[in-house]
């Protein structure tokens, strides 16, 4: 399933400079499978399960990590900017469950590029992604999401912290040219470090801490037909929407999704089938005693 490599070159959708792989047959037909309807209930209908190899590692940020994944099943793969792949994490002998938001991806060359924040918590994906080598292989399902830009709004406002840049610069790079939109991207790594999302003139990019941002959006008040994408931390969410709500935004025109959650509130593992290659054996998603998300 994971492309043979001899003469078709395969570079990073995001870096022409990273390791350069090649196929003899040019790029294979895809043999990605729909989830089976029995697994996770049927809550995934409509995505896939995925094999993906690694084929490029590059430190974009001293906290970010780009990592560029090959597959015969991302040939032809469709999705909206903003969606993300349920990854598998290896870590021991158990197997954790992570999404990670698809910052890019060619279709024709079945390539697609994570990046994924290096952070202090050192969760297992952030173990795996900190170590990750070229070669190595993963499952994954996708696509997952659901939240798009609103083609109504006359403006865009993103409100974002480190988890959830990917998803806001690929919703900005799907904006039509001209578009205003405006970023307030949350860092506690320090500004400006991350690339920026290309070739988005007319957006705003504002890099800020979590305590300015309050300030910022506490005098807020976004113009009629604004539309607000809230991603990242679960608090930083929460926060920001009750301050655009009082600000006067309308609840319809918020799109919020928590990333994680960090400190005492972060949720209780709980036991989980995944195991894609397993399928067959596991198809219900309660009961692995390796799995836990
Ligand atoms: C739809 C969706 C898309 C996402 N896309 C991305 C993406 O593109 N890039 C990306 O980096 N992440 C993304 N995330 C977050 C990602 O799924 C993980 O939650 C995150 O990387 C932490 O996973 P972990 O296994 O390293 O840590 P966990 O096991 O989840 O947490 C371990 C410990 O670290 C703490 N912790 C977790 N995250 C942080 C943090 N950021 N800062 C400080 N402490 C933390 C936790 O509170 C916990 O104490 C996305 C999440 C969702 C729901």
């Amino acid at each position: 399933m994971i492309l043979r490599l001899s003469t078709h070159r395969i570079q990073s959708v995001a870096t022409p400079h990273m390791k350069e792989y090649s196929m003899s047959e040019g790029p294979p037909a895809s043999t990605r499978r729909p989830v089976p309807d029995e697994m996770f209930s049927g809550r995934l209908k409509g995505s896939y399960l995925l094999d993906l190899e690694v084929v490029g590692v590059d430190d974009v940020a001293p906290h970010v990590r780009l990592i560029t994944m090959a597959s015969s099943d991302l040939v032809g793969f469709e999705y909206t900017p903003g969606q993300d792949l349920l990854f598998e994490f290896p870590d021991g002998d158990l197997t954790f469950r992570r999404r990670y938001t698809i910052r890019r991806l060619d279709p024709a060359a079945g390539i697609a590029d994570f990046e994924i924040e290096i952070h202090d918590g050192r969760g297992p994906a952030t173990r795996w992604a900190a170590k990750a080598e070229v070669g190595e292989h993963l499952e994954a399902i996708g696509p997952r999401g659901g939240i798009s830009l609103r083609p109504t709004a006359t403006s865009h406002l993103f409100v974002v912290d480190d988890s959830a840049m990917p998803a806001a610069f690929a919703l900005l790079e799907a904006l039509a040219a001209g578009t205003p939109a405006t970023a307030l991207l949350v860092t506690s790594h320090g500004a400006k470090l991350r690339p920026a999302p290309a070739g988005a003139p007319a957006t705003s990019l504002v890099w800020l801490d979590q305590a300015d941002l309050l300030e910022m959006l506490s005098d807020l008040h976004p113009a009629a037909g604004t539309a607000a994408y809230l991603f990242g931390e679960r608090h930083l969410v929460r926060t920001a929407e009750e301050l655009l709500l009082a600000g006067g935004l309308d609840r319809d025109a918020v799109a919020s999704k928590p990333h994680l959650a960090t400190g005492p509130a972060q949720r209780q593992p709980r036991r989980t089938v995944f195991q894609l290659n397993l399928g067959s054996s596991r198809t219900d998603g309660g009961s692995c005693p390796r799995c836990r998300s």
